[in-house]
């Protein structure tokens, strides 16, 4: 479904992502993982259209999407989620939701429904705004808003960042019924635990390339992932 090759990317004169590789198939959940730094954001933001590439190559259902507009993207079926869940604070958690589908102009109340049902508290809180919704609810709407854009291919910068683990089993939880639901799944997490047991495939990166990939439980296995990124020997 996605196809990335050869992609370097710069901040002037920093080589941020120094030619990397890889895939991601349709219905999978893939993730990128990584210590800070390594390369993981630009790497979606590149892909969402929002940064251009200074080589390689891009490719979403055999096109060549490789430095289109972020709008040209969207509605192709590319979503982002960002880190930080940029809600709009002073709107309600329904015109939130809502605005996820600004590039559609098909009826939405099936959708509405559809994320209703998959984030029962974001129904119950439809009416408040959502800068005063907890922090995993925020990221709850931020993610809601994201499949108002009925995406084929869903991207999530760090997803669990900052909430407690409650919260962050919560989120995994949905990240799966999302991926039952038929979307595609790109996730970037510093969680690698949660991460490879979620993913079907995933990459390791470290300063711009990818240094190791694997199934996510291969990589759960394996011994310099266990000792760099979960904390085990
Ligand atoms: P993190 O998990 O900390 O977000 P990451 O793997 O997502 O890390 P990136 O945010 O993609 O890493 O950053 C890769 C490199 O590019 C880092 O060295 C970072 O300092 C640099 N970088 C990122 N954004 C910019 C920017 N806007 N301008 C200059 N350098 C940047």
């Amino acid at each position: 479904m996605l196809k990335v090759n050869g992609l370097k990317v710069n901040y002037g004169s920093i080589e941020a992502v120094k030619g990397v590789d890889f895939e991601v198939k349709e219905n999978d959940i893939v993730t990128l993982i990584g210590a800070n730094g390594a390369g993981k954001s630009t790497i979606l933001k590149t892909v969402a259209g929002l940064i251009k590439p200074a080589e390689g190559k891009i490719e979403f259902m055999g096109d060549d999407i490789t430095g289109f507009e972020t709008s040209n993207i969207i509605s192709r079926g590319i979503t982002l989620v960002p880190e930080g869940r940029r809600v709009f604070p002073d709107m309600t958690v329904l015109e939130n939701i809502k605005i996820g589908a600004y590039l559609r102009k098909d009826s939405l109340s099936n959708d509405i429904e559809w994320i209703y049902s998959l984030f029962p508290r974001l129904k119950e809180r439809h009416w408040q705004h959502a800068g005063t919704l907890s922090g995993g609810e925020q990221q709850m709407l931020a993610l809601a808003r994201a499949l108002m854009s009925r995406p084929k291919l869903l991207m999530m910068d760090e997803p669990s960042l900052g909430l407690a683990p409650i919260i962050v089993k919560g989120i995994f939880e949905i990240i799966n019924e999302i991926q039952k639901s038929g979307v595609t799944v790109l996730l970037i997490e510093q969680n690698a635990n949660m991460a490879l047991n979620a993913a079907s495939y995933a990459y390791v990166l470290e300063t711009g390339r990818v240094m190791l990939k694997g199934s996510g439980k291969e990589l759960l296995a394996d011994e310099s992932v266990r000792e760099a990124y979960l904390g085990k020997n």
